[in-house]
């Protein structure tokens, strides 16, 4: 039986692996609702509108402006993957750049 992403990701994490993951964040679809800080205050902010900013992020160019991008490295991916569960209008997005798979 294959185990569900859940457990997973909680496996791994209690063995401490490094998860090499790309967040991606569409600021245009933010309803400032802040979720996404409590959950993982390490990759996002509010800015002066209490929209959220994606700390150390490079944004997208032509149709892709408005979005942005950030990879990190972490033993703790269950943080960014709880801040794309908690946003209410979905507008964040995990991928595992291990396995090219969306995770949250
Ligand atoms: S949880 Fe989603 S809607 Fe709320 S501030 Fe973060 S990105 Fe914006």
């Amino acid at each position: 039986m294959s185990q569900n992403i859940n457990e997973k990701y909680e496996h791994d994490r209690a063995a401490r692996k490094t998860f090499k993951l790309r967040i991606i964040y569409n600021k245009k679809g933010c309803i400032a609702a802040g979720h996404c800080v409590l959950s993982d205050p390490y990759d996002f902010t509010l800015d002066e509108e209490f929209k959220a900013d994606l700390k150390e992020s490079k944004e997208g160019e032509g149709a892709q402006k408005g979005v942005f991008f950030k990879d990190i490295e972490t033993t703790e991916p269950h943080l960014v993957m709880n801040a794309a569960r908690t946003c209410t209008p979905k507008v964040i997005a995990v991928m595992d750049l291990e396995t090219g798979k969306r995770i949250a």
